[in-house]
């Protein structure tokens, strides 16, 4: 075997293990260096000799303190380091980072839809839903009825999607947290990939009344309650889904440039080697396609909390390092009510994976974000309009964050070193794996492997064309994604920080 490891920046002291069998002891890297262990792969291992209280740096940042004397070659664990305290937010430089103007990328086009309402969908689909959770297995039979007896007959639709989640009652509706899973649920039902136009089936007796959901459209309604009975309720809900269809399919693709792309992109099921493969890879997506004038959405708040001192310098002006700084405080304090911080983020499996702890994950993490400025921060629930680069807040939890996403991005992007099966209904989702094992543990569920950076197959920019192109052609239905081939459809999860009554 040839022993092989990644180190990110020269001022590391710790390096990444790429061999999938990890390495023995004794086993010796080109550089000199011996295991004087045996290493997991993704795991970490001493370059130099570390003596009790140094740093130990991976990204060029410093992700603990070593509670012992470690010799070199040796593997890092977990509890071999501190964990150190998140960047005070108080003394963070704001918008003092320059970047240059990247040059504009012109030329890039997918085939999509446009809708009366200006916005662009990448898919063809009928939504109906919901202003409760009470509906939604009744909104699940009439959906599995009108895919088989309806559908068939308007072969331009996708599909339908019922737009079930678990908000709508028992919740202190008017306290200020629910403004959020309110606010989420009311642009996902206005979906572009729905034409902004869903079908409503509400109980009749729930808090979260449809004109509450959808506050400036006069959406065409289903009382189950003034229905008599389940069959119907049912018929009806057929009824009106048909004379969607007829109209659904009259809509054709059209040439519509790629700055009409919002991709939401996330990671899920992280490892060691994710912010230095398919993250980084993301990240140069990102760039590309804020250079072609399109939006690129990051969030996953725990994820960021710690790399904050890299973002906020990144900020395209002081207004907006301080909403994303607000963003942080207001986690922080969400956590804080909860008797839990920042810390709580991380997974057995990250662990598994080599991730020692939350700050070496939040680094990781944020190379999702590109290089570029960052022209937006949207809050909790906002639909995000502005183009560029934007961190949209949402707690990391994959569920939750696409969910949030979901209301304002029209593609979607996981990256996974553990993997993930993940996928939404109403937009696809492309997964990018950490590493070539997962890609071909599971090659009918990963989408494109970036685990050939890590090999030195391929570059990060490589992946990252390649990941452009890739998300052009399903934008524009000529490819579908292993989500959208097994129909993996994850349940909406809205964020709720409000009380349950
Ligand atoms: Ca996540």
């Amino acid at each position: 075997m040839n022993p092989l490891y990644v180190k990110v920046h020269s001022n590391d002291n710790v390096a990444i293990i790429v061999n999938p069998e990890g390495v023995p002891a004794g086993a010796k890297f080109a550089c000199g260096l011996t295991a004087a262990e045996a290493v997991p792969p993704s795991h970490k291992i001493t370059l130099t000799a570390l003596a009790l209280g140094a740093p130990v740096i991976r990204y060029g940042e410093v992700i603990g303190h070593v509670l012992d004397d470690v010799e070199a070659g040796r593997w890092v664990r977990e509890d071999m380091l501190t964990l150190p305290s998140a960047p005070p937010l108080n003394l963070l430089p704001l918008a003092t980072r320059r970047l240059p103007q990247p040059e504009p990328l012109t030329g890039y086009t997918f085939e999509g839809y446009r809708n009366a309402d200006g916005s662009v969908g990448t898919r063809n689909l009928l939504g109906i839903t919901t202003t409760v959770q009470c509906v939604a297995p009744t909104v699940d039979y009439a959906v599995r009825k009108i895919e088989a007896e309806i559908l068939p007959k308007y072969p331009n639709v996708d599909g339908v999607v019922a737009i079930t989640h678990t908000y709508g009652c028992g919740v202190a509706i008017d306290a200020p947290g629910a403004r959020i899973p309110i606010a989420t649920l009311g642009h996902i039902s206005r979906h572009a990939n729905i034409a902004g136009d869903p079908l409503v089936v509400s109980l009749g007796c729930e808090k979260m009344q449809p004109n509450r959901l959808l506050p400036f459209f006069e959406p065409n309604v289903i009382r189950l309650q003034d229905n008599r009975g389940f069959a119907a309720t049912v018929a009806s809900i057929c009824e009106q889904a048909e004379k969607r269809l007829i109209e659904l399919n009259k809509r054709r693709r059209e040439t519509i440039p790629a700055s009409e792309l919002n991709v939401g992109v996330q990671c899920g099921g992280s490892d060691a080697f994710s912010g230095v493969t398919c993250n980084p890879a993301v990240g140069y997506f990102a760039d590309l396609l804020v250079r072609a004038g399109g939006t690129v959405m990051f969030s996953e708040v725990t994820e960021v909390r710690d790399a904050i001192h890299l973002l906020t310098p990144r900020c395209a002006d002081e207004e907006t390092a301080r909403k994303l700084i607000a963003e942080m405080q207001w986690y922080d304090e969400y956590l804080g009510r909860g008797s839990a911080d920042r810390a709580a983020n991380t997974t057995p499996g990250n662990k598994r994976g080599g991730l020692a702890n939350i700050v070496e994950k939040a680094l990781g993490s944020v190379a999702k974000a590109g290089h570029g400025t960052i022209h937006h921060v949207a809050t909790h629930g906002e639909k995000v309009t502005a183009k560029g680069l934007v961190f949209a807040a949402t707690p990391a939890s994959d569920f939750i964050c696409g969910t949030q996403q979901l209301a304002s991005m029209n593609l979607h992007i996981f990256t996974t070193g553990e993997g993930s099966p993940y996928g939404l209904a109403m937009v696809p989702v492309a997964k990018v794996s950490s590493r070539t094992a997962l890609a071909e543990k599971w090659p009918d569920l990963i989408d494109v492997n970036a685990g050939t950076i890590a090999t030195g197959e391929k570059t990060i920019e490589d992946v990252g064309w390649e990941l452009f192109h890739y998300m052009l052609d399903v934008a524009s239905g000529r490819k579908k994604t292993w989500a959208e081939t097994w129909r993996l459809h994850n349940s909406l999860a809205p964020f709720n920080p409000g009380p349950v009554t």
